[in-house]
């Protein structure tokens, strides 16, 4: 069930949730959760609930689909029939396919896929609760538990949307800003080397809202690379010291 449209999305400055035009929600995201897969990630963002597992790289079933020169990264992002207020419907959908697909090409960017000729890297994604901006959120998660699996990457890929409600811009939106709002526009980025891997819009804005939201997203997933160094910080952070 979807909420109504609010009559007005920022009063004096401030959104429906409390935040300032370029605040984020709050962030909490920990590693190595899941004893049974490779790499796990379990991500807060806000009213978002997210759980993501990777297995391998390991032996790819059916052998024809391997690939002799990488590994093949396959990404499932799908979203728990309990995760939004009326029952979602179990099973890949249309969007849940979109997102598998985005989250999948900007993770492509950052992994060292020709170290494992011949394997699958599977990443699993799952949607507890779901609040707004899950692409954004899903790709931290990932980045995280495949940096758990201890995955070789050339960085963590970052994301955060930022978007525009009730004629202005802000960062992070979340659901009654993501249905209602004018745009949206997630962005995923590689911190270290600028590459930017993911970048949709939806709704609309003049070029100078765009830079000015492009800009505004690229600050926020910078602020969400430093938790997720941190998060890896929290479980290895010990080891790495001693090893020095
Ligand atoms: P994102 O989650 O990346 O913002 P969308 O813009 O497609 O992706 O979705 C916005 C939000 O709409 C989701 O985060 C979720 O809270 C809500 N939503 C998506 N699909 C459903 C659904 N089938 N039922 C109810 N709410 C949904």
């Amino acid at each position: 069930m979807k909420l109504g449209k609010p009559e007005r999305m920022i009063i004096n400055g401030r959104r429906l949730d409390g935040r300032g035009l370029y605040e984020l929600r709050p962030i909490k995201m920990k590693v190595g959760v899941l004893k049974n897969a490779d790499g796990s990630s379990y991500l807060e963002w806000g009213g978002n609930k997210i759980l993501c597992a990777v297995h391998g790289p390991r032996e790819l079933h059916p052998k024809h689909l391997a690939r002799p020169d990488k590994a093949i990264l396959r990404c499932i992002y799908s979203m728990a029939t309990f995760s939004v207020k009326e029952r979602k419907k179990p099973g890949p959908d249309r969007r849940s396919i979109e997102l598998s697909k985005v989250i999948r090409e900007a993770l492509e960017n950052v992994v060292f896929l020709h170290l494992f000729p011949q394997t699958v890297i599977d990443v699993y994604i799952k949607v507890l609760q779901s609040d707004g901006g899950t692409r954004c959120a899903s790709i931290v998660a990932a980045s995280l538990a495949l940096a758990d699996a201890g995955i070789p990457m050339k960085d963590l890929v970052a994301a955060c949307a930022a978007g525009k409600v009730d004629g202005q811009i802000v960062l992070d939106l979340f659901e009654i800003e993501d249905n209602y709002g004018e745009a949206d526009l997630p962005v995923a980025i590689v911190p270290k080397t600028g590459e930017i891997v993911l970048l949709q819009m939806d709704g609309n804005m003049t070029r100078e809202e765009f830079e000015k939201a492009l800009e505004l997203a690229i600050s926020g997933a910078l602020k969400v690379y430093e938790l997720q160094k941190k998060a890896l910080y929290e479980k290895y952070g010990a080891s790495y010291e001693t090893k020095r």
